[in-house]
């Protein structure tokens, strides 16, 4: 990891229009503190494991980017909606982005690594990352299954409408409190722990599978996450839709893709398993 101040955060121009809509959400959030009731309080946590962990960790990632498991397109549609409402854009710069890391991870055109500084990794390639907001010919041909779809296109370009249709009903049902709470309190809530994942389990944890890069699985990020934490198991087994491999590695994605195969809604699950023999342990 960098010193700050060769941080690369600092030396990319800022990207004003995803500055100002993240500096909003954070007052936002912090507004949300003054205005605490527990139903929102309930509304922000239900709709922070619906968004954060049925559509980030079980759509966006295990099922799009790494096609871990099939679904009927509307259940694919779903979840792809559900992610929608994190604030972390529609599934085209999402999934390119996150297959980029893989292909490159920890090396020269990995979008996110804390190689470049732990405040890049973290948020900085998001507010100042100039060259992936502005050149999506990079980012394309990552893609081209969902270019393929209409419907992602379409929800690429749209990715703002189911988070502003939701705030206008909690606002509408709630009040002030379930707006705070259910969007912006939840929202930053949800992006900083999935940012964990591209900075924290990047830099601290424990390392299973002697992987060529340096992730790591933290059980405090998995735990923030509904099991993204489990990220040295991932790059070992980038398909697998089942992240925390042992039985004591807490990865509700894992039991909500398995609940669906049980529903009949999903199947091809792969599914990686602790191989013999036993994987190398090392923490640092
Ligand atoms: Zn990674
Ligand atoms: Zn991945």
């Amino acid at each position: 990891m960098r010193a700050l101040w060769r941080d690369r955060t600092f030396t990319q121009p800022v990207v004003w229009v995803t500055t100002f809509f993240m500096i909003a959400f954070h007052i936002g959030a912090i507004a949300a503190l003054f205005v605490f009731t527990w139903k929102a309080f309930f509304v922000a946590m239900l709709l922070w494991w619906i968004a954060g962990g049925v559509g980030i960790g079980m759509g966006y990632h295990r099922l799009l980017t790494h096609r871990g498991y099939k679904t009927p397109k509307w259940v694919e549609y779903l979840l792809t909606i559900f992610a929608t409402l994190t604030l972390e854009g529609g599934p085209i710069f999402w999934v390119a982005i996150h297959r980029m890391h893989h292909q490159n991870t920890d090396k020269e055109g990995d979008p996110h690594s804390p190689q470049d500084g732990g405040l890049w990794s973290h948020m900085g390639w998001i507010v100042t990352g100039q060259s992936i907001h502005n050149d999506s010919a990079v980012l394309l041909p990552f893609v081209p299954d969902l270019r393929k779809d209409r419907f992602h296109v379409w929800i690429s370009k749209w990715h703002w409408i189911p988070m502003t249709v939701l705030g206008a009903g909690l606002l509408f049902f709630g009040g002030w409190s379930f707006l705070l709470w259910g969007i912006f309190f939840r929202t930053v809530l949800g992006l900083h722990s999935t940012w964990l994942v591209n900075s924290a389990t990047h830099m601290w944890g424990s390392r299973r599978f002697q992987t060529g890069d340096t992730s790591r699985n933290s059980f405090w990020v998995a735990l923030l996450t509904f099991g993204e934490g489990w990220h040295n198991n991932h790059h070992a087994h980038p398909q697998s839709s089942r992240h925390g491999l042992a039985w004591y590695e807490f990865d509700p994605n894992w039991y909500g893709i398995a609940a669906l195969r049980m529903m009949g809604l999903a199947w091809d699950v792969k599914a990686g398993k602790l191989e013999a023999p036993h994987p190398v342990h090392s923490s640092s």
